[in-house]
């Protein structure tokens, strides 16, 4: 057991940093790049996580209301984070899901009642092997101590990716996407994913959980993509 925790720590200490190379001391990132990654701070829309001026709700929110209530985002989607989630979502590398849903944990300071990860299609499942979101709230649950489902909400509809879309039509296209046959009544949830866009799934994704019964539902992701200036 100890030879085996040695040889863990042995395997970690040389790990070159993922976005630079340079030795880091047990972490996927060496301080400088960890410092480089694009924080999202100042004042938010606090439904979407946009920046607005003094906080307040965004125009996109006022017109569109979203279905979730909050969101919780850590880092704005840029480089050299942008590359980050590409490997993590690609590349097989399930060691980034514990720094990402550390990241994320150090931003949350409400209990809701369960943790709900984005679903991902059967299908896509089996090409990549994991749910990169669920593998996210899977380790922030753990950390934050609260029950996590990967089974109550489902995607039924495999929908062409988003990313190609416009907002209009990604609202069109996500719609009747997502499942849920839990009895959620009552409870506040919490859903998780690595990166908002438009929002378009995760609303979509609330408005199924609140169907089921949810009174508050939240939005928590690694990283929220911000519009062209
Ligand atoms: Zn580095
Ligand atoms: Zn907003």
């Amino acid at each position: 057991m100890l030879n085996k925790c040695l040889d863990f720590a042995l395997s970690r200490l040389g790990q070159p940093c993922l976005l630079c190379g340079a030795d880091t001391t047990g972490s996927v990132l060496c301080p400088g790049c960890l410092a480089d990654l694009p924080r999202l701070t100042g004042p938010r829309c606090p439904s979407c996580a946009l920046p607005t001026p003094l906080g307040e709700t965004c125009g996109g929110c006022l017109k569109h209301p979203p279905a979730f209530d909050a969101t919780r985002a850590v880092f704005q989607y840029g480089y050299p984070l942008d590359a980050l989630l590409q490997h993590y979502k690609y590349g097989q590398d399930l060691q980034l899901a514990g720094f990402l849903a550390e990241q994320l944990t150090s931003q949350i300071d409400t209990r809701p009642d369960l943790v709900i990860p984005m679903p991902l299609h059967p299908r896509r499942l089996k090409e990549r092997g994991y749910n990169q979101a669920g593998e996210i709230a899977k380790r922030l649950a753990k950390q934050l101590d609260l029950p996590v489902t990967l089974t109550a909400c489902t995607r039924a509809k495999d929908a062409p990716p988003q990313a190609s879309l416009p907002l209009k039509e990604r609202r069109k296209n996500i719609r009747g996407a997502f499942e849920c046959r839990a009895d959620l009544s009552s409870k506040r949830i919490a859903l998780v994913d690595d990166v908002m866009t438009t929002g378009a799934s995760l609303s979509e994704l609330a408005k199924v959980v609140k169907k089921a019964g949810a009174v508050e539902v939240g939005a928590w992701v690694v990283a929220r993509t911000l519009p062209m200036r």
